[in-house]
Protein backbone atom coordinates (compact mmCIF):
# COMPACT_ATOMS: atom_id res chain seq x y z
CA UNK A 1 0.00 0.00 0.00
CA UNK A 2 1.12 3.62 -0.94
CA UNK A 3 1.75 5.68 1.94
CA UNK A 4 -0.65 8.99 1.04
CA UNK A 5 1.31 12.68 0.21
CA UNK A 6 1.73 14.21 3.86
CA UNK A 7 2.76 17.89 4.25
CA UNK A 8 4.81 19.92 7.28
CA UNK A 9 2.69 22.91 7.58
CA UNK A 10 6.07 25.90 9.07
CA UNK A 11 3.36 28.01 10.76
CA UNK A 12 0.91 25.76 12.69
CA UNK A 13 3.64 23.57 13.03
CA UNK A 14 1.66 20.24 12.30
CA UNK A 15 1.64 17.60 9.49
CA UNK A 16 -1.19 17.87 7.08
CA UNK A 17 -2.57 15.71 4.36
CA UNK A 18 -3.40 18.77 2.09
CA UNK A 19 -1.09 20.54 -0.20
CA UNK A 20 -2.32 23.67 0.00
CA UNK A 21 -0.32 27.22 1.00
CA UNK A 22 3.30 26.98 2.70
CA UNK A 23 3.84 23.69 3.37
CA UNK A 24 6.91 21.60 2.60
CA UNK A 25 7.09 17.83 1.49
CA UNK A 26 7.09 15.28 4.23
CA UNK A 27 9.95 12.57 2.59
CA UNK A 28 8.40 9.27 1.43
CA UNK A 29 8.69 6.38 4.02
CA UNK A 30 9.37 2.72 3.30
CA UNK A 31 6.95 2.55 7.00
CA UNK A 32 4.18 4.39 7.98
CA UNK A 33 3.42 8.27 9.17
CA UNK A 34 0.21 7.97 11.27
CA UNK A 35 -1.36 11.54 12.19
CA UNK A 36 -4.79 10.58 12.39
CA UNK A 37 -5.36 11.22 16.31
CA UNK A 38 -7.14 7.91 17.52
CA UNK A 39 -3.63 6.11 15.97
CA UNK A 40 -1.21 8.88 17.98
CA UNK A 41 -3.37 7.96 21.59
CA UNK A 42 -1.14 5.45 23.09
CA UNK A 43 2.09 7.09 22.15
CA UNK A 44 1.06 9.90 24.32
CA UNK A 45 1.41 7.67 27.46
CA UNK A 46 3.95 5.73 28.97
CA UNK A 47 3.18 3.03 31.93
CA UNK A 48 3.37 5.41 34.75
CA UNK A 49 -0.11 6.90 34.20
CA UNK A 50 1.19 10.26 35.49
CA UNK A 51 2.31 12.14 32.82
CA UNK A 52 0.77 12.08 29.03
CA UNK A 53 1.76 14.56 26.11
CA UNK A 54 0.42 14.12 22.46
CA UNK A 55 2.80 13.89 19.31
CA UNK A 56 1.28 15.55 16.32
CA UNK A 57 2.49 11.89 14.43
CA UNK A 58 4.05 8.79 14.93
CA UNK A 59 6.48 6.93 12.52
CA UNK A 60 6.78 3.21 12.01
CA UNK A 61 9.57 2.86 10.31
CA UNK A 62 10.35 0.11 8.01
CA UNK A 63 14.19 0.30 7.97
CA UNK A 64 16.92 2.74 9.04
CA UNK A 65 16.37 4.98 6.05
CA UNK A 66 13.33 5.33 7.26
CA UNK A 67 14.71 6.83 10.68
CA UNK A 68 16.96 8.44 9.16
CA UNK A 69 14.70 10.95 6.90
CA UNK A 70 12.23 11.50 9.47
CA UNK A 71 15.00 12.56 12.00
CA UNK A 72 16.79 14.87 9.55
CA UNK A 73 13.26 16.53 8.37
CA UNK A 74 13.08 17.32 12.31
CA UNK A 75 15.87 18.65 12.58
CA UNK A 76 15.89 20.85 9.40
CA UNK A 77 12.58 21.54 10.57
CA UNK A 78 13.25 22.21 14.52
CA UNK A 79 10.56 19.31 15.20
CA UNK A 80 10.57 17.81 18.54
CA UNK A 81 10.91 13.89 18.29
CA UNK A 82 11.44 11.26 20.60
CA UNK A 83 12.39 7.57 20.00
CA UNK A 84 10.07 5.05 21.49
CA UNK A 85 10.31 1.48 22.85
CA UNK A 86 7.94 -0.29 25.12
CA UNK A 87 6.81 3.02 27.13
CA UNK A 88 8.00 1.32 30.26
CA UNK A 89 10.08 4.56 32.00
CA UNK A 90 7.16 5.95 34.07
CA UNK A 91 7.42 10.05 33.78
CA UNK A 92 7.10 11.00 29.99
CA UNK A 93 10.18 9.65 29.44
CA UNK A 94 9.69 9.08 25.55
CA UNK A 95 6.60 11.64 25.27
CA UNK A 96 7.15 14.37 23.03
CA UNK A 97 4.29 17.48 22.62
CA UNK A 98 3.49 18.35 19.13
CA UNK A 99 6.22 16.67 17.89
CA UNK A 100 7.27 13.14 16.27
CA UNK A 101 6.92 9.89 18.32
CA UNK A 102 9.30 7.01 16.50
CA UNK A 103 8.01 3.35 16.97
CA UNK A 104 10.92 1.63 17.45
CA UNK A 105 9.23 -1.19 18.11
CA UNK A 106 8.21 -1.13 14.58
CA UNK A 107 12.27 -2.58 13.95
CA UNK A 108 12.26 -6.23 14.96
CA UNK A 109 14.47 -8.00 12.99
CA UNK A 110 17.24 -10.11 14.41
CA UNK A 111 19.84 -9.95 11.55
CA UNK A 112 22.56 -12.64 12.63
CA UNK A 113 23.46 -14.75 15.30
CA UNK A 114 27.13 -16.10 15.93
CA UNK A 115 28.60 -17.67 18.54
CA UNK A 116 29.58 -14.94 20.35
CA UNK A 117 28.04 -12.17 19.16
CA UNK A 118 24.12 -11.44 17.84
CA UNK A 119 22.91 -8.14 15.70
CA UNK A 120 19.57 -7.04 16.45
CA UNK A 121 17.08 -4.61 15.42
CA UNK A 122 16.58 -2.15 18.69
CA UNK A 123 12.74 -2.59 18.64
CA UNK A 124 13.77 -6.45 19.11
CA UNK A 125 11.84 -7.54 22.73
CA UNK A 126 14.05 -8.88 25.16
CA UNK A 127 11.27 -11.76 25.55
CA UNK A 128 11.50 -13.11 21.90
CA UNK A 129 15.18 -12.42 21.66
CA UNK A 130 15.67 -14.69 24.54
CA UNK A 131 13.98 -17.43 23.24
CA UNK A 132 15.95 -17.35 20.14
CA UNK A 133 18.85 -17.54 21.65
CA UNK A 134 18.22 -20.41 23.98
CA UNK A 135 16.51 -22.44 20.46
CA UNK A 136 20.71 -21.91 19.60
CA UNK A 137 22.21 -22.76 22.73
CA UNK A 138 23.33 -19.09 23.48
CA UNK A 139 22.36 -16.21 25.97
CA UNK A 140 23.03 -12.87 26.49
CA UNK A 141 26.37 -12.26 28.27
CA UNK A 142 25.61 -9.54 30.30
CA UNK A 143 22.47 -8.76 32.99
CA UNK A 144 19.28 -9.33 31.80
CA UNK A 145 16.26 -7.03 33.90
CA UNK A 146 13.89 -8.64 35.80
CA UNK A 147 10.69 -7.72 33.12
CA UNK A 148 11.75 -8.63 29.82
CA UNK A 149 8.56 -7.61 28.20
CA UNK A 150 10.29 -4.43 27.43
CA UNK A 151 12.32 -3.34 23.95
CA UNK A 152 16.35 -3.68 23.18
CA UNK A 153 16.56 0.03 22.22
CA UNK A 154 14.78 1.14 25.43
CA UNK A 155 16.78 -1.16 27.74
CA UNK A 156 20.22 -0.17 26.39
CA UNK A 157 18.79 3.84 26.69
CA UNK A 158 18.38 3.30 30.19
CA UNK A 159 21.21 0.97 31.59
CA UNK A 160 19.36 -2.35 32.17
CA UNK A 161 19.78 -3.65 35.53
CA UNK A 162 19.28 -7.42 37.07
CA UNK A 163 20.04 -10.44 39.10
CA UNK A 164 23.52 -11.31 37.23
CA UNK A 165 25.60 -9.42 39.86
CA UNK A 166 28.56 -9.75 37.86
CA UNK A 167 28.26 -8.12 35.22
CA UNK A 168 27.41 -4.73 35.48
CA UNK A 169 24.09 -2.99 33.22
CA UNK A 170 23.20 -4.34 30.22
CA UNK A 171 24.98 -2.13 28.57
CA UNK A 172 28.26 -3.15 29.77
CA UNK A 173 27.55 -6.20 27.17
CA UNK A 174 27.38 -4.69 24.13
CA UNK A 175 29.54 -4.44 20.87
CA UNK A 176 28.43 -2.33 18.39
CA UNK A 177 25.13 0.17 18.22
CA UNK A 178 24.09 1.32 15.38
CA UNK A 179 22.98 5.07 16.06
CA UNK A 180 20.97 7.73 14.00
CA UNK A 181 22.26 10.67 14.82
CA UNK A 182 19.89 14.13 15.53
CA UNK A 183 21.03 15.13 12.03
CA UNK A 184 20.02 12.16 10.47
CA UNK A 185 22.86 10.52 9.95
CA UNK A 186 23.36 6.71 10.16
CA UNK A 187 26.54 5.56 12.59
CA UNK A 188 28.07 2.93 13.95
CA UNK A 189 29.31 3.75 17.35
CA UNK A 190 31.78 0.99 19.73
CA UNK A 191 34.22 1.46 22.35
CA UNK A 192 36.95 1.76 19.06
CA UNK A 193 34.39 3.69 16.38
CA UNK A 194 33.15 7.17 17.74
CA UNK A 195 33.54 6.19 21.15
CA UNK A 196 32.04 9.14 22.23
CA UNK A 197 28.56 8.36 20.93
CA UNK A 198 28.71 5.27 22.00
CA UNK A 199 29.18 6.44 25.65
CA UNK A 200 26.76 8.84 25.65
CA UNK A 201 23.91 6.72 23.72
CA UNK A 202 24.07 3.67 26.27
CA UNK A 203 22.75 4.62 29.50
CA UNK A 204 21.73 7.77 27.77
CA UNK A 205 17.50 8.14 27.48
CA UNK A 206 17.78 8.66 23.96
CA UNK A 207 19.93 12.13 23.92
CA UNK A 208 22.29 11.96 21.40
CA UNK A 209 20.06 9.98 18.67
CA UNK A 210 17.53 6.79 17.71
CA UNK A 211 19.34 3.15 18.41
CA UNK A 212 18.16 1.08 15.32
CA UNK A 213 20.31 -1.90 15.90
CA UNK A 214 23.03 -3.14 18.78
CA UNK A 215 25.02 -6.50 18.19
CA UNK A 216 25.28 -8.02 21.62
CA UNK A 217 27.86 -10.22 23.14
CA UNK A 218 26.53 -13.78 23.63
CA UNK A 219 27.39 -16.53 26.30
CA UNK A 220 26.36 -20.50 26.25
CA UNK A 221 22.81 -20.89 27.67
CA UNK A 222 22.63 -22.74 30.67
CA UNK A 223 20.70 -26.16 30.69
CA UNK A 224 18.92 -24.97 33.89
CA UNK A 225 18.54 -22.57 36.50
CA UNK A 226 18.27 -23.76 40.15
CA UNK A 227 17.02 -20.56 42.85
CA UNK A 228 16.56 -20.48 46.82
CA UNK A 229 14.73 -17.61 48.37
CA UNK A 230 16.34 -16.88 51.61
CA UNK A 231 13.83 -15.17 54.19
CA UNK A 232 15.37 -12.69 57.02
CA UNK A 233 12.87 -10.69 59.38
CA UNK A 234 17.03 -8.66 60.62
CA UNK A 235 17.63 -6.62 58.09
CA UNK A 236 21.32 -6.78 59.27
CA UNK A 237 21.63 -10.21 58.20
CA UNK A 238 20.18 -10.21 54.91
CA UNK A 239 22.78 -7.28 53.87
CA UNK A 240 25.51 -10.36 55.62
CA UNK A 241 24.06 -12.63 53.61
CA UNK A 242 24.27 -10.75 50.28
CA UNK A 243 27.72 -9.72 50.87
CA UNK A 244 28.67 -13.08 51.59
CA UNK A 245 26.87 -14.68 48.69
CA UNK A 246 29.15 -11.21 46.33
CA UNK A 247 32.10 -12.18 48.48
CA UNK A 248 32.25 -15.54 47.49
CA UNK A 249 31.37 -15.19 43.91
CA UNK A 250 29.64 -19.28 43.68
CA UNK A 251 26.62 -18.39 42.84
CA UNK A 252 25.14 -16.66 39.15
CA UNK A 253 22.14 -14.28 40.26
CA UNK A 254 21.51 -12.52 43.33
CA UNK A 255 18.91 -10.07 44.75
CA UNK A 256 16.15 -9.33 46.77
CA UNK A 257 12.54 -8.50 47.29
CA UNK A 258 10.96 -6.63 50.56
CA UNK A 259 7.78 -7.86 51.55
CA UNK A 260 5.45 -5.55 53.57
CA UNK A 261 5.18 -5.37 56.97
CA UNK A 262 2.35 -7.67 58.34
CA UNK A 263 2.51 -10.05 54.42
CA UNK A 264 5.31 -12.79 56.21
CA UNK A 265 6.01 -11.40 59.64
CA UNK A 266 5.43 -7.90 62.08
CA UNK A 267 8.41 -5.97 60.15
CA UNK A 268 9.61 -6.37 56.33
CA UNK A 269 10.69 -9.29 55.58
CA UNK A 270 13.89 -9.63 53.15
CA UNK A 271 13.61 -12.22 50.38
CA UNK A 272 16.77 -13.02 49.40
CA UNK A 273 16.82 -14.53 45.74
CA UNK A 274 19.80 -16.14 44.67
CA UNK A 275 20.35 -18.41 41.57
CA UNK A 276 22.76 -20.83 39.92
CA UNK A 277 23.25 -21.65 36.04
CA UNK A 278 23.97 -25.49 35.69
CA UNK A 279 25.32 -26.34 32.66
CA UNK A 280 24.60 -29.80 32.58
CA UNK A 281 24.71 -32.78 35.09
CA UNK A 282 26.51 -32.77 38.61
CA UNK A 283 27.38 -28.64 38.72
CA UNK A 284 25.64 -27.99 41.16
CA UNK A 285 27.54 -27.91 45.18
CA UNK A 286 25.25 -28.86 47.97
CA UNK A 287 27.33 -26.11 50.07
CA UNK A 288 26.60 -22.95 48.43
CA UNK A 289 23.92 -22.08 51.12
CA UNK A 290 26.55 -22.86 54.00
CA UNK A 291 26.51 -19.81 56.69
CA UNK A 292 24.19 -17.72 54.97
CA UNK A 293 21.67 -18.53 57.94
CA UNK A 294 18.69 -17.69 56.42
CA UNK A 295 15.65 -16.80 59.24
CA UNK A 296 13.07 -18.86 58.08
CA UNK A 297 12.07 -22.03 55.47
CA UNK A 298 13.88 -21.84 52.41
CA UNK A 299 12.17 -21.89 48.74
CA UNK A 300 14.10 -23.87 45.83
CA UNK A 301 13.23 -24.24 42.79
CA UNK A 302 14.70 -25.78 39.13
CA UNK A 303 13.47 -24.19 35.86
CA UNK A 304 14.36 -24.65 32.24
CA UNK A 305 16.24 -20.95 31.67
CA UNK A 306 13.99 -19.20 29.47
CA UNK A 307 11.46 -19.82 32.11
CA UNK A 308 13.03 -18.77 35.25
CA UNK A 309 14.36 -15.52 33.11
CA UNK A 310 10.50 -14.71 32.13
CA UNK A 311 8.90 -15.65 35.30
CA UNK A 312 8.56 -12.39 36.71
CA UNK A 313 7.02 -11.22 33.17
CA UNK A 314 4.45 -13.34 33.27
CA UNK A 315 3.87 -12.45 36.74
CA UNK A 316 3.52 -9.01 35.71
CA UNK A 317 1.52 -9.68 32.43
CA UNK A 318 -1.07 -11.30 34.51
CA UNK A 319 -1.35 -8.35 36.41
CA UNK A 320 -1.43 -6.24 33.22
CA UNK A 321 -4.64 -8.55 32.02
CA UNK A 322 -5.93 -7.65 35.60
CA UNK A 323 -5.83 -3.70 35.14
CA UNK A 324 -2.31 -2.75 36.31
CA UNK A 325 -1.80 -0.92 33.33
CA UNK A 326 -4.50 2.02 34.11
CA UNK A 327 -3.12 2.15 37.83
CA UNK A 328 -0.71 5.26 38.28
CA UNK A 329 2.93 4.16 39.27
CA UNK A 330 5.15 6.98 40.99
CA UNK A 331 8.45 4.82 41.31
CA UNK A 332 11.44 5.36 42.86
CA UNK A 333 15.13 4.35 42.10
CA UNK A 334 18.19 5.04 43.74
CA UNK A 335 21.64 3.79 44.07
CA UNK A 336 23.67 4.33 46.48
CA UNK A 337 27.32 2.91 47.87
CA UNK A 338 27.97 0.12 50.19
CA UNK A 339 28.66 1.84 53.36
CA UNK A 340 24.98 4.25 52.88
CA UNK A 341 22.90 1.30 51.87
CA UNK A 342 21.84 -0.22 55.21
CA UNK A 343 20.58 3.15 56.92
CA UNK A 344 19.00 4.76 53.97
CA UNK A 345 17.04 1.26 53.52
CA UNK A 346 16.27 1.12 56.66
CA UNK A 347 14.65 4.59 57.46
CA UNK A 348 13.29 4.30 54.27
CA UNK A 349 11.13 1.27 55.49
CA UNK A 350 10.42 2.85 58.49
CA UNK A 351 8.86 5.44 56.96
CA UNK A 352 6.90 3.96 54.18
CA UNK A 353 2.83 3.90 54.33
CA UNK A 354 1.06 1.23 53.08
CA UNK A 355 0.57 3.41 50.00
CA UNK A 356 4.35 2.95 49.41
CA UNK A 357 3.37 -0.89 49.76
CA UNK A 358 0.75 -1.19 47.30
CA UNK A 359 -1.10 -2.27 49.81
CA UNK A 360 -4.00 -3.49 49.75
CA UNK A 361 -3.66 -4.55 46.31
CA UNK A 362 -0.34 -6.13 46.40
CA UNK A 363 0.65 -5.24 43.10
CA UNK A 364 4.42 -3.49 43.30
CA UNK A 365 7.54 -4.75 44.12
CA UNK A 366 9.76 -3.08 47.14
CA UNK A 367 13.06 -4.07 45.93
CA UNK A 368 17.56 -4.41 46.23
CA UNK A 369 19.80 -4.95 43.67
CA UNK A 370 23.86 -5.32 45.29
CA UNK A 371 26.39 -5.58 42.15
CA UNK A 372 29.89 -4.95 41.77
CA UNK A 373 30.99 -1.69 41.15
CA UNK A 374 33.83 -2.09 39.12
CA UNK A 375 31.68 -4.36 36.49
CA UNK A 376 30.19 -1.17 35.23
CA UNK A 377 32.36 0.57 32.63
CA UNK A 378 29.78 3.15 30.80
CA UNK A 379 29.51 6.49 32.01
CA UNK A 380 26.11 7.38 30.87
CA UNK A 381 25.01 5.20 33.97
CA UNK A 382 25.49 7.04 36.99
CA UNK A 383 26.22 5.65 39.99
CA UNK A 384 28.28 5.69 42.81
CA UNK A 385 32.10 4.89 41.59
CA UNK A 386 34.26 5.61 44.42
CA UNK A 387 34.71 2.26 45.71
CA UNK A 388 35.28 0.05 42.38
CA UNK A 389 36.49 -2.86 44.42
CA UNK A 390 32.95 -2.31 46.38
CA UNK A 391 29.48 -2.99 45.90
CA UNK A 392 26.68 -0.73 44.29
CA UNK A 393 23.31 -0.88 45.25
CA UNK A 394 20.23 -0.30 43.49
CA UNK A 395 16.97 0.33 45.50
CA UNK A 396 13.54 0.32 44.29
CA UNK A 397 10.13 1.60 45.51
CA UNK A 398 7.90 -0.17 42.38
CA UNK A 399 4.31 0.71 43.91
CA UNK A 400 1.17 1.54 42.20
CA UNK A 401 -2.11 3.07 43.03
CA UNK A 402 -5.16 1.59 43.88
CA UNK A 403 -7.59 1.45 40.95
CA UNK A 404 -9.04 4.35 41.83
CA UNK A 405 -7.20 6.40 43.84
CA UNK A 406 -7.92 9.94 46.08
CA UNK A 407 -6.84 13.01 43.90
CA UNK A 408 -3.72 14.33 44.75
CA UNK A 409 -2.30 10.50 45.05
CA UNK A 410 0.49 11.03 42.52
CA UNK A 411 1.16 14.21 43.32
CA UNK A 412 1.77 13.30 47.13
CA UNK A 413 4.09 10.20 45.75
CA UNK A 414 6.55 12.79 43.18
CA UNK A 415 6.82 14.76 46.36
CA UNK A 416 7.56 11.84 48.26
CA UNK A 417 9.91 10.89 45.42
CA UNK A 418 11.84 14.70 45.29
CA UNK A 419 12.36 14.24 48.99
CA UNK A 420 13.51 10.60 49.06
CA UNK A 421 16.23 11.45 46.73
CA UNK A 422 17.14 14.71 48.55
CA UNK A 423 17.65 12.26 51.41
CA UNK A 424 19.55 10.06 49.24
CA UNK A 425 21.64 12.72 47.59
CA UNK A 426 22.79 13.84 50.70
CA UNK A 427 24.54 10.48 51.66
CA UNK A 428 25.64 10.22 47.65
CA UNK A 429 23.29 8.58 46.54
CA UNK A 430 22.19 8.79 42.80
CA UNK A 431 19.20 8.59 40.54
CA UNK A 432 18.35 5.70 38.22
CA UNK A 433 16.38 8.03 35.91
CA UNK A 434 13.95 5.15 34.97
CA UNK A 435 11.48 6.35 37.41
CA UNK A 436 8.79 9.13 38.01
CA UNK A 437 11.30 11.73 38.90
CA UNK A 438 10.98 15.56 38.69
CA UNK A 439 14.55 16.54 37.61
CA UNK A 440 15.10 20.17 37.42
CA UNK A 441 17.62 21.68 35.18
CA UNK A 442 19.89 21.73 38.29
CA UNK A 443 18.96 18.20 39.10
CA UNK A 444 20.46 16.89 35.33
CA UNK A 445 23.30 18.93 36.01
CA UNK A 446 23.72 17.60 39.74
CA UNK A 447 23.07 14.26 38.31
CA UNK A 448 26.12 13.77 35.57
CA UNK A 449 28.06 15.78 38.15
CA UNK A 450 32.23 15.67 36.80
CA UNK A 451 30.63 13.91 33.33
CA UNK A 452 28.31 17.27 32.78
CA UNK A 453 30.68 19.33 30.25
CA UNK A 454 30.41 15.42 28.09
CA UNK A 455 26.54 15.53 28.60
CA UNK A 456 26.36 19.11 26.90
CA UNK A 457 29.60 18.12 24.11
CA UNK A 458 27.78 15.11 22.87
CA UNK A 459 24.59 16.65 22.75
CA UNK A 460 26.19 19.88 20.71
CA UNK A 461 27.68 17.59 18.37
CA UNK A 462 24.85 14.96 17.80
CA UNK A 463 21.82 17.10 18.47
CA UNK A 464 22.66 20.39 17.35
CA UNK A 465 19.02 21.60 17.16
CA UNK A 466 17.93 20.04 20.65
CA UNK A 467 14.80 18.13 18.81
CA UNK A 468 15.58 15.01 21.14
CA UNK A 469 14.06 13.15 23.46
CA UNK A 470 12.52 16.21 25.23
CA UNK A 471 10.79 14.13 28.09
CA UNK A 472 13.46 13.79 30.84
CA UNK A 473 13.72 17.18 30.35
CA UNK A 474 17.82 16.93 30.31
CA UNK A 475 17.52 19.47 27.11
CA UNK A 476 16.55 21.95 29.07
CA UNK A 477 19.40 21.65 31.21
CA UNK A 478 22.01 21.59 28.36
CA UNK A 479 20.30 25.00 26.36
C1 LIG B 1 7.47 -3.96 34.96
C2 LIG B 1 8.81 -3.32 34.74
C3 LIG B 1 9.94 -3.93 35.20
C4 LIG B 1 11.20 -3.37 34.96
N1 LIG B 1 12.29 -4.01 35.43
C5 LIG B 1 13.49 -3.46 35.25
C6 LIG B 1 14.67 -4.10 35.75
O1 LIG B 1 14.61 -5.17 36.34
N2 LIG B 1 15.85 -3.49 35.55
C7 LIG B 1 15.96 -2.30 34.86
O2 LIG B 1 17.06 -1.81 34.69
N3 LIG B 1 14.88 -1.68 34.41
C8 LIG B 1 13.66 -2.22 34.59
N4 LIG B 1 12.57 -1.58 34.13
C9 LIG B 1 12.75 -0.31 33.44
C10 LIG B 1 13.11 -0.53 31.98
O3 LIG B 1 14.40 -1.06 31.83
C11 LIG B 1 13.11 0.80 31.25
O4 LIG B 1 11.88 1.41 31.43
C12 LIG B 1 13.39 0.63 29.77
O5 LIG B 1 13.63 1.89 29.21
C13 LIG B 1 12.22 -0.05 29.11
O6 LIG B 1 12.37 -0.09 27.72
P1 LIG B 1 11.16 0.44 26.83
O7 LIG B 1 11.30 -0.26 25.52
O8 LIG B 1 9.87 0.32 27.50
O9 LIG B 1 11.61 1.97 26.68
P2 LIG B 1 10.68 3.29 26.69
O10 LIG B 1 10.09 3.49 28.02
O11 LIG B 1 9.79 3.29 25.53
O12 LIG B 1 11.81 4.40 26.48
C14 LIG B 1 12.67 4.70 27.53
C15 LIG B 1 13.54 5.92 27.15
O13 LIG B 1 14.48 5.53 26.15
C16 LIG B 1 14.25 6.24 24.93
N5 LIG B 1 14.35 5.25 23.88
C17 LIG B 1 13.54 4.17 23.68
N6 LIG B 1 13.98 3.47 22.62
C18 LIG B 1 15.09 4.11 22.16
C19 LIG B 1 15.97 3.87 21.08
N7 LIG B 1 15.84 2.83 20.26
N8 LIG B 1 16.98 4.74 20.89
C20 LIG B 1 17.17 5.81 21.70
N9 LIG B 1 16.35 6.08 22.72
C21 LIG B 1 15.33 5.24 22.95
C22 LIG B 1 12.85 6.84 25.06
O14 LIG B 1 12.72 8.04 24.33
C23 LIG B 1 12.74 7.06 26.55
O15 LIG B 1 13.38 8.26 26.90
C24 LIG B 1 11.30 -2.13 34.31
C25 LIG B 1 10.15 -1.49 33.87
C26 LIG B 1 8.91 -2.08 34.08
C27 LIG B 1 7.69 -1.37 33.64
Amino acid sequence: MTQPSLYWNPSSRDWTAEATGAVVAVPAFAGELIIDPGAVAEASRDFGRIVSRRPRAVLRPRTVDDVAKAVEFCHDHRIPLAPQGTGHMTHGQRLVEAGLAIDVTALDTVHGQGPDEVDVDAGVLWSDLLTVLANAGRRFAGALTGYVTISVGGTLSAGGIGPDYKYGAQIDSVARIQIVTGRGEVKWASETEHPDLFDAALGGIGQVGVITRAVLKLAPVPTAVRSWVLPYTDSAAAFRAMREVNRRGALDELFCIIAPPGALAPTPTFLVHVGLHEYGAGSASEDLLDDLDPQGPVQEARLDYVAHVTRYSALMDQWRAEGWDERHKPWFDVWHNDAQIDGFVTETLGRMTAEDWSLPHGKGFVLLHPHRAGAFHRPRLRLPREHPDGLVWLFDVLNSSPADPEPGYAENMLVRNTNWLNAARAVGGVSYPIGSQRHTPDDWRHHYGDTWSDVVRAKMLYDPARILTPGPGINAAVS
